[in-house]
């Protein structure tokens, strides 16, 4: 019996794609582990994990996918989110601009007037973020950002010590950036804990599988799709993902944004992750980088997969008319019902007057507009307008503020 046979054992196709596609770039070592870090020199240039974690909770993964490696810059993005849940988003702005900077990820990018760091995803930006992580200690400060990035992955996290002594011990360009933002008042006290806890949740410990369940849980509207827990409060989800869009991938995201199209965040340890709003995380783990700090693997695995499943955000399937199930006018409907024989006379002379829209599937703006367009139609010809919701499975509120409820209602 073949693997992929329908009797017994079933590889699932998506499974069976993914492995097909680690095998096709398992041999591709091109690109150069960081150094810069010393400890980080350590890494295997072999290692080479795929995950994909849907926001129904299934997880598919091949190679490398449960090796531990540091987070590095991803935790930018989580950080980021936490800032945004303590202090809510114009505080955050008042500090942290939301411009891409087509920098390199270590740039000194302060505003010349205001000293405000460009954005989030750069250490300027990342490091302004951690030193508005809430608590009253740097003990308290750090089990919050450990607590926080747990709820995403959706498991108790740590710090590898000796990750953390090496960039600690070496990062002397990222202390001159704490310095500027110190003295520019966006960090507002001694920026040295600030400047060690930016180090810890670099050197926070994750996996593929890990990366690609937090980037589910920003796809599910911050609810871990495993624990069902909520990681990260709805109304920033979409705030974290256009920072990730816009600037996730250092001087590398208008390339990004063009072959693969999906908010993202890579790492120098080799990770990145990147999330489909509403349906998957992915996440990719290979060490060797290419010059703008980029896992080479990474890059070429996401952009694979966007291409086959149409990930694109771009990309958006046309919905339109799907949402009318049926629509006829009362007078083309028989019912059982017996009525009235005045009311039965009425509803003949004047059932064509009335239309019926049976309505199925998901009301958003896309999917209504078309309605509300053929009612327009004919609004000389229709007295009322008789919306049947039974078969609407959910609805938004962009649907809900321009259904046709006027002048028909
Ligand atoms: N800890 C690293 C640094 O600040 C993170 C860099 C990265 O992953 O881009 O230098």
């Amino acid at each position: 019996m073949s693997e992929g046979s329908i009797q017994g054992h079933v590889l699932s196709p998506v499974l069976e794609y993914l492995e097909a596609l680690h095998a096709q770039f398992a041999d591709h070592l091109e690109g150069e582990v960081a150094t810069y870090i010393p400890e980080l020199a350590k890494a295997n240039g072999q290692w080479f994990g795929i995950c994909l974690a849907t926001t129904d909770g299934q997880i598919y993964e091949v190679g490398d996918s449960r090796r531990p490696f540091t987070i590095q810059s991803i935790s930018k993005p989580f950080v980021y989110a936490a800032a945004l849940e303590a202090h809510g988003r114009e505080a955050v702005l008042r500090k942290i601009g939301v411009e891409p900077s087509g920098d390199a990820f270590n740039a000194i990018s302060l505003d010349p007037v205001s000293g405000r760091p460009a954005n989030p995803m750069i250490n300027a930006g990342a490091i302004a973020a951690t030193g508005m992580l809430p608590g009253d200690t740097p003990d308290e400060r750090y089990a919050h950002l450990l607590g926080s990035l747990a709820r995403y992955a959706g498991h108790e996290l740590c710090v590898d010590e000796a990750v953390y002594v090496s960039e600690r011990e070496t990062g002397f360009r990222n202390q001159a950036i704490a310095f500027l933002l110190r003295n520019a008042g966006v960090l507002e006290d001694d920026p040295l804990p600030t400047l060690d806890l930016y180090f810890q949740q670099c050197s926070v410990l994750v996996d593929c599988r890990d990366l690609a369940i937090m980037a589910a849980t920003l796809a599910a509207g911050g609810v871990n799709p495993l624990t069902g827990v909520r990681a990260l409060d709805a109304d920033h989800v979409e705030s974290v993902l256009s920072m990730m869009g816009s600037c996730g991938m250092y001087d590398f995201a208008g390339e990004w944004s063009l072959s693969v199209g999906l908010p993202a965040k890579s790492g120098v340890s080799g990770g990145i992750l990147a999330t489909l709003p509403g349906h998957l995380g992915i996440g990719v783990f290979s060490p060797l980088l290419d010059a703008r700090g980029n896992s080479v693997r990474g890059i070429a695995v996401c952009r694979e997969l966007s291409q086959r499943f149409g990930l694109h955000l771009f990309n958006v399937p046309q919905t339109g008319a799907t949402v009318i199930h049926r629509t006829y006018s009362a007078d083309e409907v028989s019912s059982n019902r017996v009525r009235p024989p005045a009311v039965a006379a009425a509803l003949q002379r004047l059932g064509r007057r009335i239309r019926v829209y049976e309505l199925a599937g998901a009301l958003s703006f896309g999917t209504v507009e078309v309605v509300v367009r053929d009612v327009l139609d004919k609004v000389n010809t229709q007295d009322f307008v008789i919306l049947d919701l039974e078969r609407v499975t959910e609805s938004d509120f962009a649907a809900a503020t321009c259904s046709p409820h006027s002048p028909f209602a």
